[in-house]
């Protein structure tokens, strides 16, 4: 027997439209695997609050999913507006980086102030300057000790505190914030399972968070958001330091030529399943959904191509914060995903690059699983290694069943691609474990008599753990 379940796993941002227990219930119930908290727009309250109500909700409904922190990283921002400007194509328009330092300007000269006092050395004059999600776009002209004179080239209405992106320039500020250290901390207080960190635009950014998680005394993954050019410069090496990446689509899509968002999208994914880490397709994915009860045939395409892609993650943000159809998102995801999975796949995946005896001894478990034809990889995993390494080969034809007797492994399990995570109690004795599992599958439906499934599993044999893989036939 084959169970029809869903490989790829589906994020969903909590916010107004869904923080309710209500809501959470019934998303959960739905089959979203990992909730994020974007703290950009959240406070210390709230999100304690909101931990705890999906911690309460997950054991209720007996399905706890993972929850990821997205810090916002390093930001700049315009500054308060006593009213929005209507900002004109040709218009002369100055960013003042050290408000009451800028000297004499021209009285005809309009400006906004700027939350980043070193933008003035950071930036070039020919620079290129995109304001609230590149809605308008400025060149830098001149620089004059404080103010950054610049020519509107696209219009728009500047309102307050306003994200500025700048394509390609490199800005020296920390890849931890203060806002971000306390953000964490609240995290770990709250066991939060993963971190995403923003604007990640070098493997030394990871460095830091990792250090803060460790005299924290967390050991919660990191996920590295994808944002900007530099980022793309050194993917590789960003990739290699994470547990997993998020293509931030977002932010992506205005910091690089948008001709170039597909093809970065691919090779990330690519790198990603040839590393063996997880990676996440974040942003637009249902955007019209934000309004509307069905998506867009584009979007329907959008979606089939990360799952073709064999992402592991997809992603909800404002379709799950502030839209009116957030259940319904998650159908249309969930609906996606299972159909082009049933259209095929390779069996295993050949591009990972495998490293060590035991990931090649993995890949013979998966080889096996899709000769026998089996309804499922059994993995016993403390924390959460071989089931990963599993889920990286992803053994197209097999779901994976990976017990752990921890709860924050079985949680992290849920960002993995083809991964369904139970809990159990380990025992020294490895036939009860397996006689254990197997009661768990067989009440769960998951698995009937004459079914035979691939047992990996680590074994102690004279004081020493042997690795085995094993045939079984549930009886
Ligand atoms: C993005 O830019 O695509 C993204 C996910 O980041 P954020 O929502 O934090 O801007």
């Amino acid at each position: 027997m084959q169970f029809d379940f869903r490989r790829t796993k589906i994020i969903f941002t909590v916010g107004p439209a869904t923080e309710s227990e209500e809501m959470l219930e019934k998303l959960i119930r739905l089959g979203v695997d990992v909730c994020r908290l974007n703290m950009a727009h959240a406070n210390h309250e709230w999100t304690r609050d909101v931990v705890r109500r999906i911690r309460s909700v997950g054991e209720r409904v007996g399905r706890q999913i993972a929850i990821m922190m997205d810090v916002k990283g390093p930001e700049i921002r315009t500054g308060d507006l006593s009213a929005p400007m209507e900002l004109i194509p040709g218009e002369i328009f100055d960013f003042v980086v050290k408000p009451g330092a800028e000297g004499e300007s021209d009285e005809e000269i309009r400006s906004v102030d700027v939350n980043y006092q070193n933008l003035i050395n950071d930036i070039h004059v020919g620079d290129t300057v995109l304001v609230d999600n590149g809605l308008i776009q400025l060149k830098v002209l001149e620089k004059q000790r404080a103010r950054i004179r610049c020519e509107v080239l696209s219009p728009g209405k500047l309102e307050s505190r306003r994200h500025i992106n700048l394509p390609g320039v490199k800005v020296n500020l920390p890849p931890l914030t203060e806002k971000d250290r306390r953000d964490v901390a609240v995290g770990v207080e709250e066991g939060v399972d993963l971190f995403a960190l923003s604007f990640v635009r070098e493997e030394g950014d990871i460095d830091l968070l990792r250090k803060l998680l460790r005299e924290l005394e967390s050991n919660a993954g990191i996920i590295a958001k994808i944002e900007d050019q530099l980022a793309v410069s050194n993917l590789d090496e960003i990739i290699q330091r994470s547990d997993g990446l998020m293509v931030a689509r977002g932010d992506l899509g205005i910091e690089c030529p948008y001709e170039e968002l597909p093809i970065i999208q691919r090779r990330a994914v690519k790198t990603c399943l040839h590393l063996g880490k997880p990676v996440i397709i974040a942003t637009h994915m249902l955007e019209s959904m934000i309004q509307a009860p069905l998506p867009t045939r584009a979007e329907i395409t959008d979606v089939a191509n990360a799952v073709y892609e064999q992402g592991d993650c997809v992603m909800l943000s404002g379709e799950t914060t502030v839209g009116k159809y957030p259940l319904e998102c998650v159908e249309v995801l969930d609906r996606i995903a299972r159909r082009i999975e049933r259209s095929g796949g390779a069996g295993f995946a050949d591009r990972i690059e495998l490293t060590s005896d035991k990931a090649r001894m993995l890949r013979s478990a998966v080889v096996m699983a899709n000769e026998l034809e089996s309804s499922g990889l059994l993995v016993f995993t403390r924390h959460g290694h071989l089931a990963t390494m599993l889920s990286a080969l992803r053994p197209h034809r097999s779901p994976i069943f990976a017990f752990s007797g921890s709860t924050s492994t079985l949680r992290k399990l849920r960002l993995h691609w083809g991964i369904e995570p139970y809990a159990l109690e380990f025992n020294s004795d490895p036939e009860v474990m397996v006689a254990r599992a197997l009661s768990i599958l067989k009440k769960q439906e998951k698995i009937r008599k004459g079914d035979k499934l691939v047992v990996v599993s680590n074994i102690v044999v004279n004081d020493r753990l042997v690795d085995t893989v094993q045939m079984r036939f549930v009886e």
